[in-house]
């Protein structure tokens, strides 16, 4: 039985924080709906203590971003955008269009059709998150989305000019200075100066997954990615203490609500990880967010087997899971419920979240259990179409369809299959 050597924040806890933002989100989004702009830019002073008549960014305004760049800072992006097109296009090129003759005269197809607009938020409150501009944008362009815009907040009293960069290198079709919940809004519900869009994607806060959680139906979500939450399972064999702790602070880091939690089948490596942890604490120029997050959240578990790691690692769910065990690909195999694997100790989530080419979009709060991260299937609608090709086919088809809508007592549906077998099998169904 595994036990608990440190324990998270409570089921209530959490339940009591996610009630205040979705109370926040919901007058929010209503208040946008009614006043549109006027809303958006009250919210964006509130919230930001940003003002602007318009908050799209000029050309200009975009240019003076991406020249402000070294010339190392600007082949490190597009090192990185690089890597995240390559793997979409591999992806995006593994989803055929299908077109099958089951029965004799009877073709049914599906056709993965591109959205035509998609709005992706950037997050940038705490750190200026340009990566995820390579996620978003760049994979909906890659789908064949037609129209792409992009928002992010501002960062220290002004446009982020790394993100601005990267969401222009990345192909975006118009940049906003937005964040938070008007950014999301304004994109899903429209506004006077921004025309409303098909899908929402992207990470952010609490306030921003919420946002786009109340926003669903209205538009599509990729879904829901909240604050990063990260889960490292490992052993003395296949990680030491240090790399672990490393690991786990490294996504902590994000901001005070990111849980961490080590999972292993060690006490005595449990318990170094720890002091480890508390170590790095008192040097880690960011131990301020991770300090709070890890004290809050943070979680340390010591199992009996890699069976009962499975079971537990199932049951987290979490958004990154790092295996660095003696067999991570045992993990591969068995676990069922992530957002993303790290296996072995050469990668890590970091690795992920900035460059090598998987999208770090990825589903948080046990989302995991029925999505995957963003890929470009997210802005692609797979959509069926049939045709029947003979006489023969219709008219057997209308049987069968004939009888199952009797079963059903749909009278209508009957006759448009009987009027068939009338016209083209030439037998003389009854109303
Ligand atoms: P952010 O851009 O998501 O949010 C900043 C915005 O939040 C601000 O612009 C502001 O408008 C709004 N805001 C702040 N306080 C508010 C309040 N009290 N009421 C209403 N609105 C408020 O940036 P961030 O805050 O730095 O958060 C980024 C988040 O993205 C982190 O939690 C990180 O863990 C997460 N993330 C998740 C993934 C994922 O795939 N799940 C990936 C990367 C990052």
């Amino acid at each position: 039985m595994a036990i608990w050597l440190k324990r998270g924040a409570t089921a209530e806890a959490k339940a009591d924080a996610d009630r205040k933002v979705r109370d926040i989100v919901e007058s929010a989004l209503a208040d946008i709906e009614k006043r549109g702009d006027q809303a958006v830019r009250d919210m964006s002073i509130q919230f930001d203590g940003w003002a602007r008549d318009d908050y799209r960014l000029s050309q200009s305004e975009i240019d003076a971003c991406v020249d402000s760049l070294t010339p190392q800072e600007r082949k490190d992006i597009e090192f990185a955008q690089t890597q995240v097109r390559n793997f979409a296009q591999i992806q995006r090129d593994s989803m055929k269009d299908v077109e099958v003759e089951t029965l004799p005269g009877v073709v049914l197809g599906h056709k993965n059709i591109p959205l035509n607009s998609a709005g992706c938020y950037v997050p940038g409150g705490k750190y200026p998150l340009l990566a995820s501009a390579h996620m978003s944008v760049i994979t909906a362009k890659v789908a064949g989305v037609k129209r792409v815009i992009t928002c992010a907040p501002p960062f220290q009293g002004k446009p982020a000019r790394a993100i601005v960069a990267a969401q222009a290198m990345a192909g975006a079709d118009a940049i906003y200075a937005l964040g938070g919940i008007q950014a999301v809004g304004a994109m899903a519900i429209g506004t006077e100066s921004i025309d409303p869009v098909d899908i929402l994607v992207g990470p952010g806060n609490a306030f921003v997954a919420e946002a786009k959680r109340q926003l669903f139906g209205r538009v599509g979500i990729d879904l829901f990615a909240g604050p990063t939450e990260t889960l490292i399972i490992a052993d003395d064999i296949g990680c030491d203490p240090e790399i672990a702790a490393t690991d786990i602070l490294g996504q902590v880091e994000h901001g005070p609500d990111s849980p961490g939690v080590l999972l292993t089948n060690s006490e005595a490596f449990a318990r170094e990880t720890m002091a480890q942890i508390e170590r790095l604490l008192d040097i880690l120029p960011t131990a301020d967010h991770a300090r709070k997050a890890w004290e809050t959240y943070g979680e340390v578990i010591v199992a009996d087997s890699y069976d009962e790691m499975v079971s537990i690692a199932d049951d987290i769910a979490s958004e990154h899971v790092q295996v660095m065990t003696a067999d991570p690909d045992y993990f591969l195999k068995n676990m069922t419920n992530y957002g993303a694997l790290f296996l072995g100790s050469r990668t890590n989530v970091s690795f992920g979240d900035k460059v090598i080419g998987t999208n770090h979009t990825l589903p948080t709060k046990k989302s995991a259990r029925y999505t995957g991260g963003l890929w470009v299937g997210k802005f692609l609608k797979t959509c069926t179409y049939q045709r029947v090709t003979t006489d023969a086919a219709s008219s057997l088809i209308g049987e069968y369809c004939s009888r199952l809508c009797a079963l059903e007592g749909f009278a209508g549906h009957g006759e448009q299959a009987n009027i068939r077998v009338r016209r083209f099998g030439g037998r003389n169904v009854p109303y």
